[in-house]
């Protein structure tokens, strides 16, 4: 048997909104074998929620919206005052203007295009910065992206072009941290229903299509996302991966054709 024990092992998560946020799919396997976690949220409106839901963790919840570099300095600060040195970090935050996933992408503001990109993009490489100088012997850091990053995925629009920065700065950022011993890897997830999807325009039939037309001829759940990034996170198991984007979505990225209900290949 091949035992998964963090315990002696501390991380960050950020952007758990709720229950059914991916953040919190990851929390629950890295908490049930044994890390200690902290937890950023973005606003005092998300506080009451993430209480309840950490209630049994010996958890520290801390305010951080990742556009402010106060509040990301104030929360680096603290993890190094509570805890002296953190093993991980899990980035499962992202945002763009409700406009951008309406109207076509052509369209686009140069605000929202900045908005979009400084949220769901900068923020992993503001994170990155401040993470490694409170990680001496080396760690693990996970962002979260999706398939709209390489191609074109109606409605996803600004996102998606976020989502393809977002990916290409995981591999810069396992460039320079790599010496350090710390890795930088994506999770590509397949549609899962949270309150971030639920802004998307069609995410009711872009969650259809994938159940379809994936290779398993179903959805993913919001666990298995959790469980493929317990393997990143910890020393045991993902030692050998960084600057990576590993899918979590049925199979549906290596699709090439999509064909009808009962077609034989
Ligand atoms: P969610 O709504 O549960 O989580 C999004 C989080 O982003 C929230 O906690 C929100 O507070 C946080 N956030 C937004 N702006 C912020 C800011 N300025 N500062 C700090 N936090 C901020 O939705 P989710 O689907 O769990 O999203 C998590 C990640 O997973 C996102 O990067 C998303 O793009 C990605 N993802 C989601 C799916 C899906 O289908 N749900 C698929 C692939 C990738």
């Amino acid at each position: 048997m091949y035992n998964i024990d963090l315990s002696g092992k501390t991380g960050l998560v950020m952007g758990v909104a709720n229950a059914r946020s991916l953040a919190w799919a990851i929390a629950q396997p890295l908490a049930l074998s044994g890390a200690r976690l902290a937890y950023s949220y973005q606003g005092e409106r998300i506080l009451p929620g993430l209480q309840e839901l950490t209630a049994g963790q010996d958890a520290t919840l801390i305010e951080c919206d990742v556009t402010k570099d106060d509040d990301l300095d104030a929360l680096f600060a603290t993890l190094a005052e509570d805890y002296g040195k953190i093993d991980f970090v899990v980035h499962a935050l992202a945002f763009a203007p409700r406009v951008t996933f309406e109207r076509p992408f052509i369209e686009v503001s140069r605000e929202d295009w900045r908005t979009a990109m400084d949220v769901s993009a900068y923020s992993l490489v503001a994170v990155s910065q401040r993470a490694a100088g409170i990680m001496p012997d080396g760690g693990s850091i996970l962002t979260l992206s999706y398939l709209a990053g390489e191609r074109v995925v109606p409605n996803y629009n600004m996102m998606g072009v976020a989502k393809a920065a977002l990916e290409a700065s995981v591999r810069y950022l396992a460039y320079n941290l790599g010496p350090s011993g710390i890795r930088v890897n994506a999770l590509s997830a397949g549609p899962v229903r949270t309150v971030a999807a639920r802004s998307i325009s069609g995410f009711g039939d872009m969650f259809t299509e994938a159940g379809r037309s994936s290779m398993m001829k179903r959805n993913i759940e919001a666990s298995e996302v959790g469980g493929m990034a317990l393997a990143l996170l910890c020393e045991q198991l993902g030692s050998g991966v960084t600057g990576a984007t590993l899918y979590v979505d049925a199979g549906f990225h290596s699709i090439g054709m999509f064909v009808p209900d009962g077609y034989e290949l």
